[in-house]
């Protein structure tokens, strides 16, 4: 068993971790309790060479490559090393509305009226780039965001890349998808994502905006601008007619300019429960459409039948997964409390073969944090449930010495009243609280005011069938964590905002049907 972490160590301080070598290895592994793993992982770093970061980037507006019109830039870090990875041109309010004129101009002359077909070209065209430079975007993601090359590898990229597949599928056979109506597009949509997945929030919302005829101003967050940047690369490979996709780093108040923009007609945002209560207010009263993806607090449900080793992958899949910055983190473990003591036993096992540390690194399971703003938040709410009672743990390992890196984490006595019961940590923060019946379940699960996701382990197909149909959240995983399609829709209830990303519900929300 891997030790506990005693009070003098800090959450996330790099000293008193112990090598991996050194990690005595669970019982669960048949070496018998304190035999020490007699091996260690041999560095597989990812190629940087991969990609070329230039030293500076302009914003991509009418496509161009274009200063801002102040001149001002920001520089973009890599949160595993805190160095400098490029300048970036940073908008102001007039380049949105350059940005928002551009594709206004795209609207009119091209994309609006082009046929379904000829727009349908265009994005299998992308999709097929996605997938050629994938290693290129994988490395650059990493480097620039902090999640480990593996996730930006197999899931961000490949997913990025099929979202572009399924909604080209779609841009000619829009009368099939809205049978008896007529399908048209929006016309200019402002599109502002966050940093936790920035090439697959850009996909999510740039591939099913385009597939429906409507152009595109999109804000990457400020720490993760390369991708998005790369992105505008791709979309002149493609051929892309000038203005259809513009892309506009900047500053959170210049994200509220687009917003408020009245040349647009859609907005889509993907962030913070408190900044999406503010892009609410500033189109209410207006003609724009919204749709808003914000937190969420899933509970994940182990059930006293569920297979314990398959509910652990599930569990850390669930909460470790991108270093716990997903909206949908089931980062509330409900277990029943018969099987608790196994479950946590087993949960601690695996937490200690979980390897921290460069994103680069092919072995690696939980990379860097992606700023030192939200390194500081992860770290307040962890002290904050050490100060409300709830029994802390984590595996012991070694940090690099520098970078965002925070150690997988494990609170166990939870009560719903704990601040890391209630509130979105977004880090490698599992919470777990218990419960005896499955109505006992429900309730605390649903005791949130956030919706967006939750996850159920059981063996029995009608106790998943029963607990869906109570629970409110957008998705319900079932013996399963974490899945995410093209075809399926994604979104929340309550906080978790409204709307849906993904399958045809994520089409309509780029147009407007009219009568045949
Ligand atoms: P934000 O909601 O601030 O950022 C998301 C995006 O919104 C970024 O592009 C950001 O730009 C932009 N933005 C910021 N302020 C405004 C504004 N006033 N008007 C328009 N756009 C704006 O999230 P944070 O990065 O501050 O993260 C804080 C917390 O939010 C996290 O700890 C996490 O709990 C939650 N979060 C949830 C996400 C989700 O997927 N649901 C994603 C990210 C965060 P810029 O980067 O320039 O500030």
């Amino acid at each position: 068993m891997a030790r506990m972490a005693t009070e003098t160590e800090r959450p996330g301080s790099r000293t008193g971790g112990v090598s991996r070598a050194n990690v005595s290895s669970p019982s669960s592994w048949g070496l018998g309790d304190g035999a020490a793993i007699p091996w260690e992982y041999a560095p597989a770093p990812e190629s940087r060479d991969v990609v070329t970061i230039k030293d500076r980037y302009g914003l991509f507006i009418g496509g161009k490559d274009v200063a801002a019109s102040d001149g001002q830039t920001f520089i973009t870090i890599n949160p595993a090393t805190e160095e400098p990875l490029a300048q970036v041109a940073r908008a102001t309010a007039a380049d949105m509305d350059k940005a928002v004129r551009a594709a206004r101009t795209a609207f009119r002359k091209s994309w609006g009226s082009m046929a379904g077909r000829e727009r349908a070209k265009y994005l299998f065209r992308i999709a097929r780039i996605l997938q050629e430079r994938s290693r290129e975007f994988a490395v650059l993601e990493s480097m620039d965001s902090g999640k480990p090359i593996k996730e930006s590898r197999d899931v961000d990229v490949p997913l990025a890349a099929a979202h572009f597949w399924y909604y080209a599928g779609w841009a000619d056979k829009l009368e099939y998808a809205f049978p008896g109506r007529v399908a048209k597009p929006l016309g200019v949509a402002a599109q502002i994502i966050p940093w936790n997945f920035p090439l697959l929030m850009l996909a999510w919302k740039v591939a099913p905006a385009l597939a429906a005829g409507n152009t595109v101003v999109l804000k990457p967050a400020s720490t993760t601008p390369l991708s998005a940047l790369l992105f505008a690369d791709v979309c002149r490979q493609a051929d892309l007619p000038p203005g259809v996709v513009n892309i506009v780093p900047g500053p959170g108040e210049v994200g509220m300019a687009l917003v408020t923009n009245p040349g647009v007609d859609k907005v889509a945002f993907t962030g913070s429960t408190d900044i999406g209560k503010k892009i609410a207010k500033g189109v209410a009263g207006t003609n724009k459409a919204l749709t808003l993806e914000l937190g969420g607090k899933a509970a994940n449900i182990v059930f006293d039948d569920a297979p314990l080793d398959q509910a652990v992958e599930g569990i850390v899949n669930g909460i470790y997964f991108n270093q716990g910055e997903v909206c949908c983190a089931g980062s509330r473990l409900l277990a029943q409390e018969s099987i608790v003591e196994p479950l946590i036993e087993k949960l601690k096992d695996r937490l200690a073969t979980i390897r921290v540390g460069d994103p680069l690194d092919k072995n690696t399971d939980v990379g860097a944090i992606n700023s030192r703003q939200q390194l500081e938040k992860i770290t307040e709410l962890v002290e904050a449930g050490k100060a409300e009672g709830a029994d802390f743990y984590q595996p012991a390992c070694d940090l690099p010495d520098r970078g965002y890196f925070f150690r997988p984490t494990l609170f166990t006595n939870v009560a719903q009243s704990h601040r890391i019961a209630k509130e979105e940590i977004f880090g490698p923060v599992l919470s777990v609280l218990t419960f005896r019946t499955p109505d006992e379940a429900v309730e605390k699960a649903n005791n949130t005011p956030y919706g967006l996701s939750a996850g159920i382990w059981t063996d029995k197909g009608s106790r998943i069938l029963h607990m869906v149909k109570r629970m409110k959240a957008g998705v319900v995983w079932a013996n399963t964590f974490n899945r995410f399609d093209p075809t399926s829709p994604f979104g929340g209830y309550k906080e978790s905002g409204f709307g849906r990303e993904g399958g045809m519900h994520g089409l309509h929300a780029y147009v407007r049907l009219e009568d045949r």
